[in-house]
């Protein structure tokens, strides 16, 4: 299966974050599951006119892209004529190239939440008008138009994240290429359901916390994050806090409430970050699946129940109360 990686608009975040993969070495990995590296921005030693006619054959159908991952979002300005991104030595759009080579390619991954939605990239008044492969925003649509189909039959496959783990990436590369993915494997929004069908929540160290409603005032706090501080992992569909990231830990283990970055839209909350937006003292992003009543009355029981331990290592950077010693052996 060949691989061709082109970056556009975004930060390289996505690529800084496979480097980080476990594996010993990446592209040996890589190439001994059958995946053969056309080219990446960062991996590879061809430059210049090399790179253009690697593209140019790709694009001619000459060269097969059997996996074609674009990192960063689409810049279609100014007035939609891609000019913001022009790519290097061809006097083309990088636009204009992923349109042809998304036609060619066998499967299209979108890495990372830029190229899955348009991302951090088209924030704010998205003056590059950006937007994502297959998406903008939460619309269906993008660069590519709802109905695109690759070759192979597949919607773009949104390996979102900002950035995107590295094993999702690697994960979903091999499952593609030893036929261990299939297009159900896909959530209603693109993504990969092995991450994906998860929550942020699962498997959080703060959990005790939020059972009890117990909760963090201030980002140093080992309290749940959710009530004050923004924490958006009873929502956020993505498997962090079970498979860490760099070999242990998440943003929340890191202090970090979760922003939801898997999301469409995430850069736009209406809100800061790090705080929760309240109607009348309750958080009004209440956990997936939860009618909101439930949560209120869940939350004023746990509340009323919480025992000190949780409630004062609630708002300290570390333990002060230790759990009671039993006085009989665990049954
Ligand atoms: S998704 Fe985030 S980390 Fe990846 S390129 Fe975009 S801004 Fe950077
Ligand atoms: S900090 Fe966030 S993810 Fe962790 S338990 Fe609280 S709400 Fe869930």
């Amino acid at each position: 299966m060949n691989l061709l990686w082109l970056q556009s608009g975004g930060c390289g975040g996505c690529t800084m974050s496979l480097l980080c993969h476990d594996s010993h070495d990446l592209v040996a990995m890589l190439r001994d599951a059958g995946i053969n590296l056309l080219w990446h921005p960062a991996l590879s030693e061809q430059t210049g006119a090399e790179t253009v006619a690697l593209l140019d054959a790709c694009a001619r159908g000459d060269t097969p892209v059997d996996l074609l991952c674009i990192e960063g979002a689409m810049l279609r300005g100014p007035q939609g004529t891609g000019r913001f991104h022009m790519l290097a030595g061809t006097g083309r759009p990088m636009i204009a190239w992923v349109k042809d080579l998304a036609a060619r390619a066998r499967y299209t991954l979108a890495i990372g939440s830029c190229a899955a939605w348009g991302g951090i990239t088209a924030g704010g008044m998205n003056p590059a008008e950006a937007c994502g492969l297959q998406y903008d925003g939460e619309t269906r649509g993008g660069l590519l138009g709802a109905d695109y189909r690759s070759v192979a039959g597949w919607p773009v496959i949104n390996v979102a994240g900002c950035p995107t783990h590295p094993a999702w990436v690697v994960e979903t590369l091999l499952g593609l290429t030893l036929g261990e993915l299939d297009p159900d494997g896909l959530d209603a929004l693109g993504r990969p359901r092995f991450y994906a069908d998860h929550l942020v929540h699962h498997g959080c160290s703060r959990n005790e916390f939020y059972e009890f409603k117990a909760s963090a005032e201030k980002a140093s706090d080992l309290g749940c994050l959710m009530e004050n501080l923004g924490c958006m992992g009873t929502q956020a569909h993505a498997d962090c806090n079970v498979r860490p990231w760099n070999g242990g830990g998440s943003c929340i283990t890191g202090g970090y409430a979760c922003i939801a970055c898997t999301e469409p839209g995430f850069e736009e909350p209406g809100h800061p970050f790090a705080t929760t937006p309240k109607v009348a003292g309750i958080p009004t992003g209440l956990p997936s699946d939860m009618p909101k009543a439930w949560f209120v009355a869940l939350a004023a029981l746990s509340k009323s129940a919480t025992p000190k331990r949780v409630r004062d290592n609630a708002r300290v950077d570390h333990p002060v109360v230790a759990p009671a010693l039993r006085k009989a052996r665990p049954k």
